[in-house]
């Protein structure tokens, strides 16, 4: 799939994001879920929104591999660590991420190891392996250039 990118030059920017109907579903369970959830159930909690509309089944699952299990296709869900948003997440913070997760399903990926607590992939597995050719043609550099967010850019 063709990205189209912005005038940043980005394909996934908070300038230049629109806020959906879908984000502002995330918005809106998550800030039901902190609600009327204890902090216990919260800070080791996963939901799982659809990526197409946002909708979710308002459950809290213990776990990444729980929600993911619960779903009827791993890849047509985003997957959302309450512990990292005990304050809520903002429509256009949910619309950021349900556009990540849409980016990084269509390019084959999915979203770190539903074993793994963490919520993105992150650079130090990278720094531990010494990049091949293919890794860095294939998958190391897509990632890196993708993960460049450059928040004081105007
Ligand atoms: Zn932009």
């Amino acid at each position: 799939m063709a990205s189209q990118r912005c005038k940043h030059g980005l394909v996934i920017c908070e300038k230049c994001v629109v806020i959906t109907d879908a984000a502002k579903r995330v918005h809106d369970a998550i800030g039901i879920a902190i609600t009327f959830h204890t902090i216990e159930e919260i800070s080791r909690g996963w939901m799982a929104f659809a990526l197409a509309d946002g909708q979710t089944d308002h459950t809290i699952y213990p776990s990444k591999v729980e929600a993911i299990r619960h779903q009827s296709d791993e890849f047509r869900y985003m997957y959302v660590s309450l512990a990292r948003c005990i304050g809520g997440m903002s429509a256009k913070d949910a619309q950021l991420f349900l556009d990540v997760h849409r980016q990084a399903y269509d390019g084959g990926m999915r979203l770190t190891d539903p074993d793994n607590a963490i919520m993105m992939p992150q650079g130090r597995e990278q720094l531990i392996t010494r990049p091949t050719y293919e890794s860095e043609r294939g998958y190391v550099r897509p990632w890196k250039q993708g993960r460049e967010f450059k928040p004081n850019a105007t």
